[in-house]
């Protein structure tokens, strides 16, 4: 068989998603639900029905196009990603899985050939935890990680639920019904851009992926007491923010402490109330992530964090409240699909990294109900999530060349 990508055609369909959004070009924002995802989701079906796909969409928004086999007995090859995007985000995170992938449908259509197995692209929803404040939503779901009922009250920071947030955006179906049977898939494959410079600096056009790591994260509350910042003497405060800092700096060492690389703990967000110059701050909030690729160094990384909250609430008398918002397990790709989409680069003599991923992705959620693995194509700085995220072409090109390859050699 004889593949071809048109190439051209993948870029402006890149092009033309990326003014889907919500921000002036090149800035991409996309967050599920919004006007700019309900569009970018109906211009994304047309292109797939385009290429002769059957589209079903379940109730929490996640679709699906099918370019059914010959042997409806046998399950389906899947692959996909996401197109919701964060505020002031970039035009590759998550497309780049999905165009790629409908591409690489269009290249095994144009070759002639003929899939035993249906082969589905997935197009995920809320990957980003923008929105409802966890990631990867729409995974989570269908790999029943996230049950219907904890799922459905979610809520936005408008207070609106996820289920009445879904249902006016047309997603009106049973949430129970969106969980897939384990076996459903023979296998799930994801494309994605590497999100870090490794490929980039090793001037290596692919990446393998053969773990996802495993992430983890907290809100935390911080109650000092507040008061004016001249007239309160330093022996009398309990100030929420100068407890907050002491525990950035524990959690910062919990990571760098823990004997591994691949640990890693990021303080991303922090609210401090009242938040004015003369003002002792009264209350803190900070969003706490952690992640390893082994989840016993996480876990024991997570419970030195809570040990530093521990004494340093007694030490300096705040009240310090922690919810954990989501640990999940690492997950290890499939030998055997790895093993496909090596013999696929050798084909093309293509060169590849066997890596981990350290960002998680829809895969670590689908790894729970099929064997999975993942592709990554360089960017550009290794950047991503910001408007100037960037991945070449020719990598596009390869990546996608590679993904229809292994798509093919998965549905015979
Ligand atoms: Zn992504």
């Amino acid at each position: 068989m004889n593949l071809t990508i048109e190439r051209d055609r993948l870029l402006s369909e890149i092009e033309a998603l990326a003014l889907i959004s919500e921000a002036e070009p090149p800035v991409v924002t996309r967050v599920v639900f919004t006007p700019s995802d309900l569009k970018a989701r109906a211009w994304m079906k047309a292109r797939c029905a385009e290429a002769g796909l059957t589209v079903r969409e379940d109730a929490v928004g996640n679709t699906f196009a099918r370019w059914t086999g010959s042997d409806l007995s046998v399950p389906v090859v899947g692959m996909g990603s996401h197109i919701d995007a964060i505020p002031n985000a970039g035009k590759y995170d998550g497309v780049v899985g999905v165009l790629g992938g409908l591409e690489a449908i269009r290249a095994l259509q144009r070759g002639g050939f003929q899939p035993r197995h249906s082969i589905e692209l997935l197009v995920f929803t809320a990957e980003e935890p923008t929105r409802f404040g966890i990631g990867c939503l729409g995974s989570r779901m269908l790999a029943n990680t996230l049950s219907s009922d904890a799922g459905q009250k979610l809520t936005d920071k408008d207070g609106a639920t996820l289920d009445e947030v879904r249902r006016e955006a047309g997603f009106r179906g049973n949430l129970e019904q969106v969980k897939l049977p384990s076996g459903y898939y023979k296998a799930f494959v994801e494309m994605h851009i590497e999100q870090g410079p490794l490929l980039e600096r090793q001037q290596i056009s692919l990446g393998i992926v053969t773990r996802i790591a495993a992430p983890a994260s907290l809100a935390v509350l911080i109650e000092g007491s507040g008061g004016h910042a001249g007239a309160v003497l330093m022996h009398d405060r309990i100030d929420a923010l100068c407890a907050a800092a002491e525990l950035i700096l524990a959690i910062e060492n919990a990571a760098r402490n823990s004997g591994a690389i691949d640990t890693v703990a990021t303080v991303g967000i922090c609210d401090v109330f009242p938040g004015a110059i003369n003002s002792i701050p009264l209350r803190v909030r900070l969003s706490v992530d952690v992640r390893d690729t082994d989840l016993a160094r996480r876990d024991s990384a997570m419970r030195s964090i809570e040990a530093a909250a521990r004494s340093i609430a007694e030490k300096r008398r705040v009240l310090i409240q922690s919810t954990l918002l989501n640990a999940d397990a690492p997950a290890d790709c499939a030998p055997a699909i790895i093993d496909t989409i090596s013999q696929s680069c050798r084909k093309h003599e293509l060169n590849f990294l066997p890596m981990v991923s350290r960002a998680y992705h829809d895969s670590l959620f689908m790894a729970r109900i099929a064997p999975v693995a993942m592709l990554f194509i360089p960017c550009r700085n290794g950047y991503s999530h910001r408007p100037d995220e960037y991945a070449s072409p020719e990598d596009i090109e390869r990546g996608t060349l590679v993904l229809a390859e292994t798509l093919a050699a998965l549905s015979r």
